[in-house]
């Protein structure tokens, strides 16, 4: 990723400079004046461009629209703007300009550029029965690279919803032919949570009532038509910022932090449902035990870290085997365990016999060099309507797993074991 700095001012470069390479890391290149910038941008491809608007050889603003015309996204950074500048500046489609204040608007702009980065893989859908209006917020949410998905009503932006679960952000006005704004985020907040989908509803009615009836029917946030570009852009990027925060949180709580497979409290979470709440489904769960051979042998010959990799590298080998189709979560130690849901024993002893054999002979490449191990497994498993006759809970399933892991290792390690039926010891 490129960045290109049109400023004449050499204070303002260094600071640009030093903040960009801090917090982004990626090329940048200055130019001083109109000029100069010309040339860059017929040798170069930019991401985006932040430019002043007075430079020595062009006081009007003419890089801006230079910038524009290649279609390079263009944030203005500027000593001074009056009403009609900023308003004409909007027209010409500029993603945002920034006065230089202070230390805190160069840190904005950073922030701004990273914004956009990953503003290109977050997908908005615009649900609006009118084109204009559709086309307007379209166009402020391309400024800012977000893939936008268009739907003219509420039963179609429901159908999209279904077909594209990668949409973080519904923007939807609330009257429209069909199914309205409100009803048509009743229904999505039956499916998507808030840290699934956040939600934005626009309306331009003048009714006082409807900003706060949109919250509590689990929108996130609000906006009156019309608005002016500065409010919008303030709107969305607060509320994916709140998105990625609860996000973050949901990872902090349900992934484990060494190695990124889900933790223990995920899995109980979604397993003591399935298994105790006798939710109406059918079929076999099969739990595998797994626990890494003589570990502490690791730990004592290498160090810590090395053990670490090597529990890193495990769970990405578990993940690229199983966690497509099945659930693949740290149990705690060097011990992991995988959920089979909808395949009985045999079928799971295959795969994860496989999985144990490939371990064995594939080395795990650590800073220290190769290493090989081995694990032990365990399985037990059972139909989910038979457990709800015969009341096994998922514990009960668990230690059934684990005696059979004690019987692996006892064996002598490196082999998977499958264990007795319910009440058999
Ligand atoms: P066995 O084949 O009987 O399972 O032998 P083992 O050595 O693997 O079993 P043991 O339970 O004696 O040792 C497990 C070791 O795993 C001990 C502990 O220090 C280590 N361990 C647990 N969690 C971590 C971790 O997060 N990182 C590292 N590096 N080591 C860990
Ligand atoms: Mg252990
Ligand atoms: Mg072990």
């Amino acid at each position: 990723m490129r960045i290109l700095v049109v400023e004449d001012s050499n204070v303002v470069s260094r600071i640009l400079q030093h903040l960009i390479a801090q917090e982004l890391g990626c090329d940048v290149d200055f130019a001083e004046d109109l000029a100069s910038a010309k040339q860059l941008l017929e040798r170069n491809e930019y991401f985006v461009a932040i430019t002043d608007l007075n430079l020595p050889d062009a006081k009007e603003g003419e890089i801006v629209k230079l910038v524009l015309a290649r279609q390079i996204p263009c944030i203005v950074l500027t000593g001074s703007l009056d009403a009609e500048q900023r308003k004409r500046l909007l027209q010409l489609g500029i993603v945002d300009y920034i006065l230089k204040e202070n230390r805190f608007s160069y840190e904005y702009v950073v922030r701004l550029v990273d914004r956009l980065q990953r503003n290109q893989s977050v997908k908005v859908l615009v649900a609006d029965d009118s084109v204009v209006s559709r086309k307007f917020v379209r166009s402020l949410l391309e400024q800012h690279l977000y893939q936008v998905v268009e739907a003219d009503d509420g039963h179609s932006a429901w159908d999209i919803l279904q077909s594209q679960p990668d949409i973080q952000l519904l923007i939807t006005d609330y009257n429209m032919p069909g199914l309205d704004g409100f009803g048509l985020i009743l229904k999505v907040r039956e499916k998507f949570s808030r840290e699934e989908l956040a939600i934005i509803g626009l309306s331009s009615d003048d009714d006082e009532s409807l900003s706060a009836r949109f919250i509590k029917n689990g929108a996130n946030d609000f906006l009156q038509k019309p608005f002016v570009h500065e409010e919008f852009h303030c709107r969305v990027l607060n509320t994916l910022d709140s998105l990625d925060m609860i996000r973050k949180l949901w990872e902090q709580a349900n992934l484990d932090y060494l190695t990124g497979v889900y933790n223990r409290r995920y899995f109980f979470d979604l397993y003591e449902e399935l298994v105790i709440q006798k939710k109406q489904r059918r079929g076999t769960l099969t739990l595998a035990l797994l626990d890494i051979d003589l570990f502490k042998q690791v730990n004592d010959t290498y160090g810590h870290d090395v053990g670490d990799e090597v529990l890193i590298e495990f769970a990405a080998r578990l993940t690229r085997s199983f966690a497509q189709h099945f659930t693949v979560s740290r149990f705690g130690g060097e011990e992991f365990i995988v959920a089979f849901k909808g395949l009985n024993e045999l079928k799971s002893f295959a795969l994860m016999d496989k999985f144990r054999s490939q371990l064995e002979s594939t080395p795990i490449l650590t800073s220290r060099g190769e290493l090989f191990v081995t694990v032990s497994g365990g399985l037990a498993s059972l139909n989910i309507e038979q457990s709800v006759a015969k009341e096994e809970s998922l514990d009960s399933l668990i230690q059934r797993a684990d005696r059979a892991l004690y019987d692996a290792k006892a064996a002598g390690r490196n082999l998977v074991c499958i264990g007795g039926a319910h009440g058999e010891h």
